[in-house]
């Protein structure tokens, strides 16, 4: 049978979605192979129909024993021989499995990355290895797992046979992890679009978040929706606070006992509970196709985790929303917690996601486009279906601006930050500014634009690709591959700036100005400073030399 007739016979879909037939052919034809699709794009079957072409076994890697149950009774409820071997079988379960392996009877076998059957496979005809959530071998991902790591040894245990490597989330830095780690030679590489068109992306201030919810809910009548929370706490609290004001809504955490945690969800995805009030704890794998809405109550830790979550929204295809609710103060909070003790390197990684997070928090250039350009999709400038695109703007042409700011950096050679820029953009005297660098042409250019604009025009040529921050302690301003284009004039740079702030920033208390946490001073100085920067109009109660800073 043709992969197709495999696709109509065995799973009773009329066609391949996207790219699926694609992967299946570059799978059938022996390549190793990385698929980055988003969540609900389809990703089981690309391994799932090679599995009924190919003579031997496929052997499956996946995360979470819960999820592998399921996927093993779909497929068997599909007539399609599968099986999954882990720790809550019985011994002669087990061995019935490792029977049918023998035997040469079985198609699928799915299997933890902590399996000690791993070590036996050599001794077995395995046709493929699909490696899913690939990005759990990867401290660059947002959800690095130490077990993915034994999964490096298969490549030797069995050279010959191809690998398929699946996940919904993973940048740059984490794909290239995923073939360095597992060794994928020449692999063929399938990138599906991760726009989620019918999302709407929102911000909200977190004052008063209860309230808003509130009336969030109440204008979402009688539609399914997700709400995460930071806390087990939390989630509890708010199902009950939800609960009182007339809404169903059951907790969804770790901590719950597992008994208690499955019919909660069980509830949820039969519709009989609307709301789930839930840790990330919850969505792995779930597919209800009919949440209309997705509430972050907290900052998420990075923008994979925030963009995995959202898009458990809409898989349907219908109009769908994702709010978060933002306050720099919770990237206070999650720095202290995200602070790992004589690991700097895993500390900054960390923090980085939070600052792009956060970043995302103050936007105020379309979001659909920061988080694509996140995951190195290009996207027009608006999307015309988030709260910035579709708040009242001006249209300013910045490029000019933008100009100033990138010869300022070309100058500096990219050794500074943004304070230091904006100071020698603005011809400052303070004595911290190098002498050799008032000499040069380019020293006050951008004396009649204020710090605050400066900052502004920054952001925004960080948000459009024109300049990076470098990686590192200090967050230098750097030109980026594309940066030539504006410095050429060979593109326009448009800045929307919205008329009325998309969000409110809350007053800067001097309570927030002094986090009781433990990083460096350094940090926390460098935070205030920059959640000053982000608020207009905010009085600022604490007044700092830049000199502090640098
Ligand atoms: P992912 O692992 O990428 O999150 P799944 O493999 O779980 O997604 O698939 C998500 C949903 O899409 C499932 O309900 C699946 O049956 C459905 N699906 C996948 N491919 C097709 C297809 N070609 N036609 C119709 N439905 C499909
Ligand atoms: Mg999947």
């Amino acid at each position: 049978m043709n992969p197709l007739e495999i696709l109509q016979k065995h799973f009773g879909y009329s066609s391949f979605r996207l790219e699926q037939e694609a992967i299946v052919r570059a799978v059938l034809a022996q390549r190793d192979t990385l698929v980055l699709m988003p969540t609900g794009g389809g990703k089981s079957l690309c391994y799932q129909v090679p599995a009924l072409c190919f003579p031997g076994l496929t052997v499956v890697i996946s995360p979470l024993i819960a999820l592998m149950k399921n996927q093993v009774d779909a497929l068997r409820l599909n007539g399609v021989h599968a099986a999954f071997l882990n720790s809550t079988q019985t011994p002669s379960e087990q061995s019935a499995v490792v029977d049918a392996a023998r035997a040469g009877t079985l198609k699928l076998l799915y299997l933890a990355p902590e399996s000690t059957f791993l070590k036996e496979l050599p001794r077995y005809a395995v046709s493929l290895l699909a490696i899913d959530e690939a990005h759990c071998i990867s401290h660059w991902g947002h959800d690095f797992r130490p077990e993915y790591l034994n999964l490096a040894q298969l490549r030797t245990l069995l050279p010959k046979v191809p690998v398929i490597a699946l996940t919904a989330t993973a940048d740059r830095q984490t794909r290239k992890d995923i073939v360095d780690k597992l060794s994928l030679q020449n692999p063929a590489m399938f990138v599906s679009s991760f726009n989620r068109a019918n999302i709407r992306y929102t911000v909200e201030s977190k004052q008063q978040s209860g309230e808003k919810l509130l009336q969030f809910l109440r204008s979402r009548g009688d539609d399914s929706g997700v709400i995460y929370c930071m806390s087990r706490n939390s989630t509890e609290e708010i199902a009950a606070f939800l609960t009182r004001a007339g809404f169903e809504a059951l907790p969804y955490h770790a901590g719950l006992d597992r008994t208690v945690r499955s019919r909660h969800q069980d509830q949820f995805l039969r519709d009989e509970v609307k709301i789930i009030v839930a840790t990330i704890a919850f969505g792995m794998g779930i597919d209800k196709s009919n949440v209309r809405y997705v509430v972050h109550m907290d900052l998420p830790k990075s923008i994979e985790g925030y963009y995995q979550e959202t898009g458990r929204a809409g898989r349907d295809g219908l109009d769908s929303e994702a709010l978060l609710f933002y306050s720099y103060g919770d990237v206070t909070k999650l720095k202290r917690l995200a602070h790992v003790p004589d690991n700097e390197a895993q500390t900054e990684i960390a923090y980085n996601k939070l600052d792009q997070m956060a970043a995302y928090g103050d936007l105020r250039s379309c979001r659909r486009r920061y988080l694509l350009q996140y995951f190195d999709e290009p996207a027009p400038a608006h999307c015309g279906n988030c709260d910035v695109c579709l708040a009242e703007h001006e249209q300013i042409d910045a490029t000019i601006l933008s100009q100033k700011v990138l010869s300022a950096v070309s100058r500096l050679q990219g050794r500074f930050g943004a304070g230091y820029v904006i100071d020698f953009l603005r011809g400052s005297q303070a004595t911290r500014i190098q002498e050799f660098h008032k000499k040069l042409p380019t020293y006050g250019i951008g004396a009649d634009v204020s710090k605050n604009d400066w900052h502004d025009v920054i952001r925004e040529l960080i948000a459009q690709g024109y300049l990076a921050k470098a990686d590192g302690q200090y967050p230098l301003l750097q030109l980026t591959d594309r940066s030539d284009d504006v410095l050429r004039r060979a593109t326009t740079v448009l800045w929307r700036r919205p008329l009325a702030r998309a969000v409110e920033h809350e007053p800067a208390t001097v309570e927030e100005a002094a986090p009781a946490y433990d990083t460096s001073l350094f940090q926390q100085l460098k935070d205030l400073r920059r959640r000053l920067a982000a608020a207009d109009n905010v009085p600022a109660y604490i007044v700092l030399s830049d000199a502090t800073l640098q």
